[in-house]
């Protein structure tokens, strides 16, 4: 198995259905690599649930080579202007963060936003939320003041312990850590 779950490239071939790709075009192909299509969570919209999914670099070959193989359903066009360090974590952190995120602005005015965890996903989405106006709250493991200060190099107006409470209350917020003590931490 080849490791490697972001990967950018460039195609030199593409099978015979595929419409939307063209050789010679720049792709990026994510972590979530295939899925059946056809059970509950794909056909609601819940694709990232599937219990048949494949995934870039653990079940599928990923991208520490120099040629791959890539389901064109599941590769994005990387537009010019992104380096392929930039495009790269988009394809597996980029994804999920803006998932949550697009899910955590399903209500109007959503102003206060807390994340909790601090890693790959969240460093990408609270520069988005910073350039959409949001407040970001940063929740961390306890102590872990490196990743507290790199939340607010990055715009969070507070960053603290996971077990602590913010000074406001939040409008929203995103658990990335996978500790299931956070949700009702963060639902409070
Ligand atoms: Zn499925």
């Amino acid at each position: 198995m080849i490791p490697g779950h972001e990967i950018v490239g460039t195609l030199i071939d593409v099978g015979e259905h595929v419409k939307n790709f063209r050789s010679g075009d720049r792709v990026g192909v994510p972590w979530l690599g295939y899925t059946d299509g056809s059970c509950n969570y794909c056909r609601s919209g819940r694709e990232n649930l599937c219990n048949h999914a494949l995934f870039t670099g653990y079940t599928i070959d990923g991208g520490y080579a120099e040629y791959t193989v890539a389901d064109y359903r599941y590769c994005f066009h990387i537009p010019e202007g992104y380096s392929d360090a930039k495009a790269a974590p988009l394809m597996c952190a980029g994804l999920i963060g803006y998932r949550s995120y697009r899910m955590s602005m399903a209500e109007q005015d959503i102003k206060r936003l807390g994340i909790f965890g601090f890693g790959a996903a969240a460093h990408i989405i609270t520069q988005l939320a910073v350039y959409m106006r949001k407040k970001v709250y940063a929740f961390t493991r306890p102590g872990d003041i490196v990743a507290q200060n790199f939340a607010r190099r990055l715009g969070a107006v507070w960053a603290g312990d996971s077990t602590d409470r913010p000074p406001e209350e939040l409008d929203a917020a995103i658990v990335f850590a996978p500790i299931g003590s956070l949700v009702p931490a963060a639902l409070a």
